[in-house]
């Protein structure tokens, strides 16, 4: 029987946001072109941290065992003084956070994840992926969307997902708002070999000194025979771009007030990737006819709550519900989807700018923010993390299999 589920959705992007999405429809048996602008599809070798949120859409994908494989689940969240080193706060993520949450806390590898994403999109009879197509243009035709690339290749499908990350073209012609902005924070990220961490800090936990403008990350990947390294500093030197070498001498420079420790990890480094950090003020309208957006190319977020990748896993789960509820009607199903989204994602962008003003206090901030989480018990912690962990209402339904 011919069903409107066998029109191919288009899935512009392939990174985690895209493969979740095309994930998401074949468990509700709709078909899925991915196309994605990179020779292959790949991750950059680098951590992620995964929320119960996450966990509980991974759930409903039938993904929790493959990604609990791969995952270390640590044993609490510290944050340090990055100036005397002390330990300001601690959140045990054992038994009472899952008994919370019903769903754990995790760290992984992002091409482990990616990895797990692709084999199950390459698994399924009802996902197609096409790497080393960069889409450069969109048009609307009677019920139908067809994107092109930059080669003069054409793909035709019902409806389109512009799941194209933080510099999307999709949103270009769905939004029209420009370039994301620059925050002023730059990221350097580097993951070592678990010998090359000293002793005491071969640890199970996510750990984070919090200073002055500067932060710093370190956790355990890959059952702990890796441990991914962030560095945070506030910098105005550069505008944009991402994905290129940074500058140690710069990055030593900014740290230098910070206590010993964290210096020691710092020189452990001798190459880093940097990342000058964007995100955009939210929106409430993403979708256009039978066009819409997932992940950064929606909604892009600082790094603050550690959740833009676990918000793109929640987008596509809403994005596939709502294409069944609405019966194939696209244009009917994406207004219900941003709808659902747009206050959820919305609240995270904004309280990932808030948290990270919080963790780079200086002077009586950073004092009133250490005695503030200090006096806090492990159930005030998880009180306030309730609102981000805790079920969401319009994504809880079950449903599906992929095919
Ligand atoms: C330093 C840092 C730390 C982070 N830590 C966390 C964390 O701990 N937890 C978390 O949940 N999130 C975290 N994030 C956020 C997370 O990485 C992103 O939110 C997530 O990767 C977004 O996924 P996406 O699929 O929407 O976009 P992307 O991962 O950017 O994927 C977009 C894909 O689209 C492709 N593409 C782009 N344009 C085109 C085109 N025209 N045609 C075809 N293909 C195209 C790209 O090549 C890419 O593969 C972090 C981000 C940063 C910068």
């Amino acid at each position: 029987m011919t069903s409107w589920k066998n029109e191919q959705v288009l899935i512009v992007g392939g990174g985690l946001g895209g493969l979740t999405a095309a994930l998401a429809l074949a468990r509700q048996g709709i078909a899925s072109q991915v196309i994605e602008q990179a020779a292959a599809f790949k991750e950059i070798g680098a951590g992620i941290q995964l929320g119960p949120n996450a966990f509980r859409m991974f759930e409903r994908l039938g993904l929790i065992e493959p990604i609990s494989a791969l995952a270390v689940f640590p044993e609490n969240l510290i944050m340090f003084d990055s100036i005397s080193g002390e330990e300001v706060t601690r959140i045990p993520l054992g038994d009472a956070f899952r008994k919370k949450f019903h769903y754990p806390y995790a760290l992984i590898h992002r091409a482990d994840l990616h990895n797990i994403l692709l084999e199950h999109c390459r698994k399924s009879n009802l996902i197609s992926l096409d790497a080393a197509q960069k889409i450069v243009d969109l048009e609307g035709t009677n019920g139908a969307v067809t994107a092109k690339t930059a080669n003069g290749k054409d793909y035709r499908g019902a409806a389109l997902i512009g799941a194209d990350g933080l510099w999307s073209t999709i949103r270009e012609f769905v939004v029209g708002d420009g370039k994301p902005k620059p925050a002023g924070h730059i990221t350097y990220r580097a993951v070592l070999p678990r010998d090359e961490i000293p002793e005491q800090y071969r640890w199970w936990n996510m750990g984070f000194w919090a200073g002055e403008k500067v932060h710093f990350v370190l956790y355990p990947l890959r059952t702990g025979e890796l441990y991914n390294l962030v560095a945070v500093f506030h910098s105005n030197r550069y505008e944009e771009g991402w994905d290129s070498y940074g500058d140690p001498a710069e990055l030593h420079e900014r740290f230098a007030q910070t206590c010993a420790p964290v210096r020691a990890l710092l020189a452990k480094i001798e190459s880093w990737r940097m990342w000058v950090l964007c995100d955009r003020a939210p929106i409430k309208e993403w979708s256009c006819g039978r066009i819409t957006l997932l992940g950064d190319a929606a909604h892009p977020m600082l790094q603050y709550l550690g959740q833009g990748a676990c918000m793109a896993v929640e987008d596509a789960v809403c994005l596939a519900d709502k294409a069944v509820e609405m019966d194939g009607d696209y244009a009917a199903a994406f207004r219900a989807y941003q709808a659902a989204r747009y206050l959820r994602t919305g609240r995270v962008q904004i309280m990932a700018r808030i948290y990270g003003e919080f963790y780079h206090a200086g002077g009586v901030a950073k004092e009133l923010r250490n005695l503030m989480l200090g006096s806090r018990t492990p159930d005030d912690a998880m009180a306030g993390m309730e609102w981000l962990y805790g079920e969401q209402k319009e994504l809880t339904r079950g449903g599906g299999k992929t095919n």
